[in-house]
């Protein structure tokens, strides 16, 4: 009993009445179970309330005072937001008004002249008891920064809508691209900001279309609305909120949708309308993406060769194919060098090139597999070779980003290379400009351990990514490959002609040789030579070759020689 009544006491009421006699009573009626305070008008009511916002469970509130009447506390409470969980008990004798101040959003009315104790007590309880469940349920249901539902709650009403709409409702899922880098550079609270202003604008959306929305973790929003015959004028709309918001830095949204279709339940669709968000991620050209039958497909796609990637490596359905590079400085073309690429011969596929699967086994991690099984098998032959032919000659494997965070990187190369007889300078290893941007230090680090093993390191895809001079001349590197672009209208473009050219004054500058992959004319060899790069790759000299082909090459080479 003492208990309870503890807790009761716990529990703060404001009693607002002009008429003393009337807060005396209530008073009375009301302190054996909860602290009451008191205001004697509408002015004070408001002060009271804010200066007790966090703990008041219940205002009872006259309607007729003077200075300001409890209509007018009413309106002053429903419109603000963070009084929207205080519930308001109103104090009348007029049955008019009892409708009006219900209408105006208060919880419960008790008559004048006041009522049986034990009526007015139940009702203040009863009326506490609601909102505080209430209150509870909201915490659970919004997420605190957005004011958006959160996951589970969404989930629950989607599918209520699902069932009871007839209207057509999609899947939309906005994402924010790089948003660490935003949190990064600019801190925390304008990250909290980012995200803030996002949910804003998606609430303000929603009151114009039907539907609802989600904060679904981090920087996933989404949004379970009303078919929009435009979907890129809505992103433009989220896009230019963040773009106000921000000079300092750019935030670029992407978006993903998947459009209604009979009987597919609202997971589902978000499931997919987030593929297709995904598909756009870091695309500096596309930031919309609808989910169709051919992305459908191309999922389909993905996780059957996730599925078969051991069964292809179990029954050596991956093959290497080399492609060669000439040395071009001296009078005739030398074969110096071949690099080991991937390919992946499917019994009912058929052949299927590595950009179709490299990237997806880098994304979920199994690259590992793929690339040691090139990097074991380049080895192998190089050296079976090397034993045949008594030839100099290099093989260059490809690194992905993710091999550089391999704890045993540098054993495992160096025992392939010791396995097989070679040295470490035969087996080049090529890494991606892009890999050195993110987590620089650390990639720079593993590279140059590398590198003091004896493994020369070639700067692979050279200009496609973003490092600037000063980075580059930090980078540990012996070789740079220029990215293809650069040469692909060399003969057409006095334009991307002189950024070739550019590329090779940096490696001058850099004292490093040049290789130029996707050389496929005459002519771009002999302006490539004319400008300086030491070493040719591409489809002029020949397109990356099976092993017993490749052969040829090598023994054509030693007859010229
Ligand atoms: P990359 O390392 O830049 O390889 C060069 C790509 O250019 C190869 O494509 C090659 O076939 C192609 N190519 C060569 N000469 C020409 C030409 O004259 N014209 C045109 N249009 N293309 C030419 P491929 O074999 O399809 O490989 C694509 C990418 O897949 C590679 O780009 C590399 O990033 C990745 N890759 C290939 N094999 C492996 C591997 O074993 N491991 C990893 N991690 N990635 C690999
Ligand atoms: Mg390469
Ligand atoms: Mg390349």
């Amino acid at each position: 009993m003492i208990q309870s009544k503890q807790i009761r006491k716990s529990q703060l009421v404001l009693v607002v009445d002009d008429m003393e006699i009337n807060r005396d009573v209530l008073g009375i009626i009301l302190e054996d179970q909860y602290e009451v305070i008191f205001a004697a008008d509408g002015e004070e009511a408001l002060q009271k309330i804010y200066q007790y916002q966090h703990c008041l469970s219940v205002v009872l509130l006259d309607l007729i005072m003077p200075k300001m009447n409890g209509f007018e506390v009413l309106e002053h409470i429903r419109n603000d937001d963070s009084l929207q969980y205080l519930p308001v008990i109103v104090l009348t004798a007029e049955k008019s008004a009892e409708l009006r101040a219900l209408q105006m959003g208060a919880a419960d009315f008790i008559t004048k002249p006041f009522d049986v104790h034990e009526v007015i007590l139940a009702r203040v309880a009863r009326i506490i008891e609601l909102s505080e469940g209430r209150q509870l349920i909201s915490a659970a249901e919004h997420d605190k920064l957005t004011m958006l539902y959160t996951r589970n709650f969404f989930f629950e009403y989607a599918n209520r809508i699902q069932h009871f709409q007839q209207a057509r409702m999609d899947a939309v899922v906005l994402n924010i691209e790089q948003f660490h880098s935003v949190n990064a550079l600019n801190g925390y609270e304008f990250g909290d900001e980012v995200l803030r202003t996002l949910g804003d604008e998606i609430r303000a959306f929603l009151q114009e279309t039907d539907g609802i929305a989600s904060r679904f973790e981090a920087d996933r929003f989404d949004i379970y609305c009303a078919h929009q015959g435009d979907y890129q004028a809505m992103l433009n709309r989220f896009q230019n909120a963040l773009n106000k918001l921000s000079h300092k830095s750019s935030i670029r949204l992407r978006m993903g949708v998947c459009l209604w279709a009979e009987g597919v339940d609202p997971v589902l669709m978000f499931d997919q309308a987030n593929a297709a968000c995904s598909k756009v991620r870091g695309d500096y050209m596309r930031h919309l993406m609808v989910y169709d039958e051919q992305l459908r497909e191309h999922e389909l796609l993905d996780q059957r060769l996730l599925n078969d990637l051991q069964r292809a490596v179990d029954e050596r359905q991956l093959q290497v194919y080399y492609q060669p590079k000439y040395d071009v400085t001296g009078e005739r073309p030398r074969l110096s060098s071949a690099e080991a690429l991937i390919r992946w011969n499917h019994p009912e596929l058929g052949m299927i090139p590595p950009g179709t699967f490299i990237p997806l086994f880098e994304s979920n991690g199994q690259i590992g597999v793929i690339d040691k099984f090139v990097w074991n098998e380049a080895a192998r032959q190089l050296s079976e070779w090397h034993a045949r032919y008594d030839i100099d000659l290099s093989v260059s494997v490809n690194l992905s980003r993710v091999d550089l965070f391999d704890p045993v990187l540098e054993s495992t190369l160096s025992s392939l290379v010791e396995s097989n007889g070679l040295e470490h300078m035969n087996l080049k290893l090529e890494v991606t400009e892009s890999a050195y941007t993110e987590n620089s230090d650390y990639v720079i680090e593993t590279v140059n351990r590398l590198r003091d093993m004896g493994f020369e390191i070639e700067m692979d895809d050279f200009g496609s990514g973003y490092s600037s001079l000063n980075m580059l001349s930090a980078m540990p590197i012996d070789v740079l490959k220029m990215d293809m672009k650069f040469i692909r209208n060399i003969e057409h473009s006095e334009k991307d002609l002189r950024l070739a050219e550019l590329v090779l004054d940096i490696a001058r500058y850099l004292k490093v040789p040049v290789v130029a992959e996707g050389v496929e004319t005459e002519g771009q060899l002999q302006l490539l030579r004319d400008a300086g790069c030491d070493i040719i790759q591409g489809y002029f000299f020949s397109p990356p070759l099976p092993a017993d082909k490749f052969e040829e090459l090598i023994k054509r080479e030693l007859n010229r020689a």
